[in-house]
């Protein structure tokens, strides 16, 4: 399935079962972002192939949805050990068309499998409440149903792990699928469908399409789609939010972020630098949860940059296939001269470079750019309100507390934040008054596990329910209240 760098494959859709290798359409070379080789060429549906693999997903939906909760996780419990079985297979894809270092897809390898983990629970997750002599002689119950088509939509950065915040819970819950995953990615979930496909999912209760713009549209129009779940960017989660709404779907949309990680000067200072090094720099910064603006409060700075600094010029870049490598490439060369860009306009606008990424070049033909820190970041600057998905730090110096909540809380994004320190009272104050929605105290990268929601505020999320957890059951069923009396 997968082509290696001197044979080029085109990459397989998955509809009704069956791997097809689909002629005509537009193709896009899949790279390694480390050496710039082509990987396969991924094509893109047309509006003909959504409509296609909807119909499909409908008519299976019209079984799957008789097949009893029990028996259908039975399928999942299959996933979970062919998966654990070939974690290391898909990791290895994943760092080979990602660029993340082996062991940070090990990690997301285990989160993918820790969502299948919690989807296999949903004869538990979807139960009902229920209360007798609501009045006299009259019981009321409610259940929850599956909705029908479900759609996912999602991005470059965590392509094992993200669609599977999605189709597992909306497959446990009786529903069907159409996964359209990142184009620039689509050789790991391409691996993940293959061992659902192994593990005897039915024909047509989930369907693999890739694809843009085209397909994503075709998909948020199509009559048959009951609800859209979205990780991506920004503007790209509005646009689907409202288009998707508008035809009265049900969605939720997760985008952006930028990221502000607070250091008092109680601070444990060394086992802060680790977590600020994990959290900005760690998958070059391509993270929902990177943090991306460094707030070090009063007399934290001093010791703090210094710790930070050394290490961050003792980051091992390159390619993270290789051992002992700490940070790989961009995923694409138009997203590094991207990120590369705002580097310069760092240094335009009057940034102070502490370290510069664009010294550090290893490795010829890769997409790479070193870890950067800039000091003296004021509120104006590009690189202080943008979303930049790369390995750039800012630091933005406050006097208190209460000007680091300011400066968080006048951020248009709420994804996550974090605060480092040795007092329970600061910690408490941060997390309750900062308008994000997920927080970390001296933990650099808030990741929540596949039993709680994945909670983005502000324009970091459309929606109301969020990903995972509980709130995946909610999102992916129906409730109906069943009022009975028995004459
Ligand atoms: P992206 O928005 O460019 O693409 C995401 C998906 O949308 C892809 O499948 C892509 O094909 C599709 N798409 C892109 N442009 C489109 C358009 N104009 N119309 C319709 N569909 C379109 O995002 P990306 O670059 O793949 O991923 C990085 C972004 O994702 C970052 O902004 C990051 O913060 C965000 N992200 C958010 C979370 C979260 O949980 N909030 C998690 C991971 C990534």
């Amino acid at each position: 399935m997968i082509a290696t760098e001197s044979k080029v494959e085109t990459v397989s859709f998955y509809i009704n079962g069956a791997w097809e290798k689909p002629t005509g359409r537009t193709l896009q070379p899949v790279t390694n972002p480390a050496t710039g080789a082509v990987l396969a060429d991924v094509p893109y549906a047309s509006e003909a192939d959504v409509d296609r693999a909807v119909r499909t997903a409908h008519e299976a939906f019209l079984k799957w949805r008789e097949v009893p909760v029990v028996d259908r996780v039975q399928v999942l419990y299959r996933y979970k050990t062919l998966l654990d079985k070939y974690s290391d297979d898909v990791a290895r894809i994943l760092t080979q068309e990602n660029g993340k270092t082996i062991d940070d897809s090990r990690a997301e390898v285990r989160r993918m499998i820790q969502m299948v983990e919690v989807a296999c629970g949903m004869p538990s997750l979807m139960m009902g409440d229920s209360l007798n002599d609501v009045a006299a002689g009259i019981d009321c119950k409610t259940i929850r149903q599956p909705i029908g088509v479900c759609v996912g939509i999602t991005p470059f950065n965590f392509p094992a792990m993200v669609p599977m915040w999605m189709h597992p819970f909306a497959i446990a819950c009786g529903n069907t699928f159409v996964l359209k995953p990142s184009e620039k990615v689509p050789l790991t979930p391409t691996r993940s469908v293959e061992l659902l496909h192994d593990a005897g999912l039915p024909a047509g209760v989930l369907n693999l399409i890739h694809g843009g713009k085209e397909a994503v549209d075709a998909l948020l129009r199509h009559p048959l789609v009951k609800a859209v779940s979205f990780v991506g960017s920004t503007p790209v989660a509005k646009y689907i939010y409202a288009t998707a709404a508008a035809q009265g779907k049900r969605v939720q949309a997760l985008g952006g972020a930028k990221n502000h990680l607070i250091v008092m000067p109680d601070a444990d200072m060394p086992k802060t630098v680790e977590a600020i090094i994990g959290s900005a720099f760690g998958a070059a910064g391509e993270r929902c949860l990177a943090g991306s603006v460094l707030v070090p409060v009063g007399d934290a700075a001093g010791p703090l940059l210094e710790l930070l600094v050394k290490r961050t010029k003792s980051l091992t870049v390159g390619d993270g296939s290789q051992h002992g490598v700490e940070m790989g490439p961009l995923v694409t060369s138009d997203h590094c001269r991207k990120v590369e860009g705002y580097v310069d306009k760092g240094v335009a606008e009057g940034a102070t470079p502490l370290v510069d990424g664009r010294d550090s070049k290893p490795g010829a033909g890769g997409f790479f750019l070193g870890p950067t820190i800039f000091d003296h970041v004021t509120s104006e600057m590009t690189i202080a309100r943008e979303e930049i998905f790369g390995p750039v730090l800012s630091v933005m110096r406050v006097e208190t507390l209460d000007d680091a909540i300011n400066l968080v809380n006048r951020s248009p994004f709420g994804n996550a934040t974090a605060i480092f320190t040795s007092s329970g009272k600061s910690a408490r104050e941060y997390s309750s008054r900062c308008e994000v929605g997920m927080v970390g105290i001296n933990v650099g990268v808030a990741a929540p596990m596949a039993f709680f929601p994945f909670a983005g505020w502000k324009n970091s999320f459309f929606g109301d329910l969020h990903a995972h957890g509980k709130d995946a059951v909610a999102f992916y069923t129906e409730q109906k209240v069943i009022m009975s009396r028995w004459f």
